[in-house]
């Protein structure tokens, strides 16, 4: 099902939320958006003058009914359409107690209000044409973003960048249309060849190509600085895997004892470093076993090695290599090119010197700490470092990726048409596919099912 914002259904409701955390902290904001919005605060405050948009006073909440003090709090109105919904929207800036807060939002709604859903705050903006659909996205985005990376273009999203994109796009697309139109109704075969011959059109459609092109690689490139990286400690018992894991996130997290085989399962840690977000798989040792347990924790191993972007293989600096060492390092060498060999327990001595295995590698210590500042380094200069210019623009969504790779399509059997000298309307049917796609990912021509779904993956209060 399709429609237009015109036709979206919208409610009246006035709706409030806790826009923070449950938990106790320092402030606390309810917010609510819709008509009744002012009349349910004045109800609950009994100011002594009007509230005036875009100010903020300091007031008491209190129970209508039984004038019992709730909270001293702050709050701000915006009247409506200089709001972030558009419609009339109060913040109340309350003091960060669960209790209170509850107790805020029990009354907004015993005097008018309903519960929001979630993102119905962000839907609302959307409908009341605040912001198109790539903008809502971006501000979800913007409240998830692991990286300064990935904050860096949900604000450029967020700013309209991509928008504005897809405007430029759907105008050429639009001209191209224009173009192939004014031809249309006088279609003979002698127009159409002279017609195909058009290289403005053909230029252009190519131009088109291009730019479309850039946008889903730009997305295809960038995929691991967006997820974060998944990074695996795999070595024989006993190495110091669990050890290098904690070391590099500083705490204990893995139980390090000296009986082999203690690490049986996979361990997942998330750590930030250097302000993205990396994935650390502490793994069960790869050896033969016949323990049932431990064979598990073996195949996990591989399966998470098989999705690894960075596999640190874990072998003594101290002594030669083992049976064992040698069974992983042949393991791994389909993988060599994601591998960085970690020789342990420098401290105790760096008889090791297996450069030839991979082409990085570093002593390290766990104990000591050797090396591990320049791991990290390592790290982040060779995956993590990702500038962008003000300029470029990467598409973040796999949504938007999705719908861009279709829209290609449709321009590459436009521009295989032009080419062939297929009929005029077939050319003007994939143009006007192409630019149905790409409303849908603004938001004019997206179903209601689609744009139920991502605003229904919002917070609650966003
Ligand atoms: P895993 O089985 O590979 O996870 O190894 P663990 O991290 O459990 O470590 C095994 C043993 O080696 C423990 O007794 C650790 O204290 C010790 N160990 C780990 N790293 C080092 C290191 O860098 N130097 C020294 N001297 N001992 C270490």
């Amino acid at each position: 099902m399709l429609f237009h914002l015109s036709q979206i259904h919208k409610t009246d409701d006035t709706i409030c939320a806790l826009a923070t955390p449950i938990g106790v902290s320092a402030l606390g904001i309810v917010r609510l958006s819709g008509s009744k919005a002012l009349a349910i605060v004045e109800n609950l405050t009994k100011l002594s003058q009007p509230l005036k948009s875009h100010e903020i006073i300091k007031t008491t909440i209190k129970n209508p009914k039984t004038k019992e003090r709730v909270d001293e709090v702050c709050l701000s109105y915006f009247k409506n359409p200089k709001s972030y919904t558009g419609e009339d929207m109060i913040e109340i800036y309350a003091h960060g107690n669960p209790h209170i807060l509850n107790d805020i939002l029990h009354l907004c709604v015993q005097n008018g209000g309903r519960l929001a859903k979630p993102g119905e705050f962000s839907s609302r903006a959307f409908l009341n044409g605040k912001m198109d659909l790539t903008q809502a996205e971006a501000v979800s985005g913007l409240i998830h973003s692991k990286s300064s990376l990935t904050r860096k273009l949900a604000h450029k999203q967020l700013k309209g960048e991509f928008f504005g994109i897809l405007k430029e796009l759907k105008e050429a697309l639009v001209q191209t249309l224009s173009h192939i139109e004014a031809h249309l109704d006088f279609e003979t075969e002698g127009d159409v060849k002279e017609f195909s011959q058009d290289g403005f059109l053909l230029n252009k459609t190519e131009n088109l190509q291009k730019k479309v092109e850039g946008l889903t690689t730009s997305y295809k490139q960038n995929q691991k600085l967006m997820q974060g990286l998944k990074v695996v400690f795999v070595g024989k018992p006993n190495v110091g895997k669990s050890s290098l894991f904690n070391a590099f996130l500083n705490e204990e997290r893995a139980i390090v004892t000296e009986v082999p085989g203690t690490t049986r399962d996979v361990l997942y840690e998330t750590v930030f470093f250097d302000q993205s977000e990396i994935e650390i798989l502490d793994t069960a040792g790869v050896h033969k076993t016949e323990d049932v347990v431990e064979k598990q924790g073996i195949e996990r191993t591989k399966k998470a090695i098989n999705s690894a972007d960075i596999i640190f293989v874990v072998v003594h600096a101290h002594e030669d290599f083992q049976k064992e060492d040698h069974e992983i390092l042949t393991w791994l060498h389909d993988k060599k090119e994601h591998c960085v060999l970690l020789l342990n327990k420098a401290d105790l001595g760096k008889r090791n010197t297996p450069q030839i295995f991979f082409q990085n590698s570093f002593y390290v210590s766990a104990k000591s700490g050797e090396g591990i500042d320049e791991l990290k380094r390592f790290l982040k200069e060779n995956y993590l470092e990702k500038e962008i210019n003000d300029a470029e623009f990467i598409v973040t969504h796999q949504r938007h990726y999705e719908i861009l790779e279709k829209t290609n399509e449709k321009i590459q059997s436009l521009k295989e048409g032009i080419q062939n000298k297929i009929s005029l309307e077939y050319l003007a049917c994939d143009v006007s596919e192409a630019l149905h796609l790409l409303g849908e990912i603004t938001g004019e021509t997206t179903s209601e099912e689609v744009i139920q779904k991502i605003f229904s993956e919002f917070c609650i209060g966003k």
